[in-house]
């Protein structure tokens, strides 16, 4: 088959690869249209040396079912299926609960089955969803990054409170939605960048302010009121955000880190301690929260328009050199296979 092949950091070439093989209880879907996410582009740059080139990325996948090996669990060949990219073992408390991605023994599409910007895939059969014919396959790969943002949003432990959002990339246009979608009364949104600013204003954010305005804390301050923050959603992840994030969260508010800009970040923890701010990470999505993705999406209840564009899977290199520049104008990429 064709895939595009993470050959080296910072290279990825349009190439022969081997077909999957499939095994008992698995799938091959042929590969509609992947979604690139952060974390591809973390891996392409070469920051994750447990993923090693050559490699295929990509897990936001749609596709159509093409073989089965085993119980389908009502799916049949010619379905049009997405996939859910962690597969756990079935028996420990986190699998059942529904969130594989924290399974001590799960298999994972990059690592275990082969990434999805490629022709096929083959993954387990539990592990493939069924949308219905009517559903975009470009917007089909939506779901998963917006499974990410209803399983961050999950974390308000109240519901419905004064929110903020810091970065407005994918997911935090995609917590920013949701949010607005539950009727929080309150978001806020800060990002550097004039263009994602604008999509944030576009898609609902009661302020939208540029951290790199000198009155930006100021603002949010006086937007937030004597109630303050609730819970800050830091959909960016670099050390300036993450300490952003502690400082306007109100004392024994929540801080939530979903994006991964950098692993290691330098924050201030006499902050952290003097105004009992509780920090709790958000990864992936349980097997509901995607199953309501699912439903989301199907429903048209978030909206792609200015921020979601597609291009040929053969220009991947190219998207994703785009994609990693300060000034591209893209926000999330779809490869159309
Ligand atoms: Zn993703
Ligand atoms: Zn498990």
């Amino acid at each position: 088959m064709r895939a595009l092949v993470y050959v080296e950091p910072r290279k990825a070439e349009f190439q022969e690869w081997p077909d999957p093989v499939i095994h008992p209880g698995e799938g091959i879907v042929r590969i509609h249209a992947a979604g690139v996410c952060g974390s591809d582009l973390h891996i392409w740059l070469g920051h994750s040396p447990a993923l090693p080139p050559p490699r295929v990325l990509g897990h936001e996948l749609t596709g159509v079912l093409e073989r089965v090996d085993g119980e389908t669990g009502g799916l049949i060949p010619g379905d049009h299926v997405t996939v859910f990219p962690h597969a756990g073992c079935g028996e420990c408390r986190h699998c059942a609960a529904g969130h594989d991605a924290l399974c001590p023994r799960k298999r994972t599409i990059l690592r275990n089955f082969g990434g999805g910007f490629a022709e096929y895939v083959r993954m387990p059969l539990k592990n493939l969803y069924r949308l219905s014919k009517d559903t975009d396959f470009v917007e089909g790969t939506i779901i998963e990054p917006l499974a990410c943002a209803l399983h961050a949003i999950g974390k308000c432990r109240e519901e419905k409170v004064p929110i903020a959002i810091l970065g407005a990339g994918p997911v935090g246009l995609l917590i920013l939605q949701v949010a607005r979608q539950l009727d929080f009364p309150k978001i806020a949104v800060a990002e550097v960048r004039a263009q994602r600013l604008a999509q944030a204003r576009d898609h609902g954010a009661d302020l939208a302010v540029n951290p790199q305005d000198p009155e930006s804390l100021e603002k949010l301050t006086r937007f937030f009121g004597d109630e303050g923050c609730f819970v800050v959603f830091d959909a960016a992840g670099v050390s300036s955000t993450r300490q952003f994030a502690i400082r306007l969260a109100r004392p024994q508010g929540l801080v939530v880190p979903i994006g991964m800009g950098e692993e290691i970040s330098a924050i201030d923890f006499a902050e952290i301690i003097s105004r009992e701010t509780r920090i709790e990470g958000s990864i992936a999505y349980t097997r509901r929260e995607f199953e309501s993705a699912i439903r989301w999406i199907t429903e048209g209840r978030v909206s792609l328009k200015g921020w979601v564009s597609d291009a040929p899977l053969a220009e991947g290199q190219a998207i994703f050199n785009d994609l990693v520049s300060a000034n591209s104008s893209r926000i999330k990429a779809v490869l159309k296979v």
